[in-house]
């Protein structure tokens, strides 16, 4: 019987959880005390999910676009060129006033927008479709007004792009 590889995080928690990241990683969440043995047998139990776990994922990460360093200066002087009349598009639409825009390189977040509302994306967005680079613009132009993810803060999202959701989709795969 072969045994599944997994990274241990224990914490302060009372149940066990397994999850598969992007590149087929089992992540398990286990209460500090938890001794190793039932761990394993969790994982065992779940083996079966984990599979199709992984094979969901290895989907997703086949559907996402490969994104090479040596295409970063492509990227970074593409990303100057499109981002700042995207931004003062939607801005517009929204009633918002950005007051930067800063080029990152970003490896897990496409875009983040500051405190004092200065917006930053990473040139690895660029190598999407366009519908999702609209989507990260709006989302980061949209915490302008929401300091959060709330149910308002996707409203204001959606009376802009109605189909957000599916463009989150390609930004993580389908
Ligand atoms: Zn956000």
């Amino acid at each position: 019987m072969e045994t599944i590889a997994y990274e241990l995080i224990r914490s302060k928690r009372r149940t066990m959880s397994v999850e598969v990241d992007l590149s087929g990683n089992v992540l398990v969440r286990a209460p500090r005390l938890m001794p190793k043995w039932r761990i394993d047998a969790f994982v065992k139990e779940r083996s079966d999910w984990i599979e199709r776990a992984r094979a969901r994922q290895a989907r997703r990460q086949a559907a996402l676009p490969t994104i090479r360093e040596e295409d970063k200066p492509f990227y970074v002087k593409q990303a100057k060129a499109i981002l700042p009349p995207k931004i003062d598009f939607y801005a517009q639409r929204m009633g918002v006033q950005p007051t930067g825009l800063t080029v990152t390189s970003a490896k897990t977040r496409f875009g983040s927008c500051s405190g004092k509302n200065r917006l930053s994306f990473s040139w690895r967005l660029m190598a999407y479709p366009e519908a999702a680079i609209d989507y990260v613009v709006v989302h980061e132009l949209a915490h302008i007004r929401y300091k959060d993810h709330s149910r308002a803060f996707y409203g204001f999202i959606e009376s802009v792009l109605p189909d957000y959701r599916e463009r989150i989709r390609l930004l993580k795969g389908a």
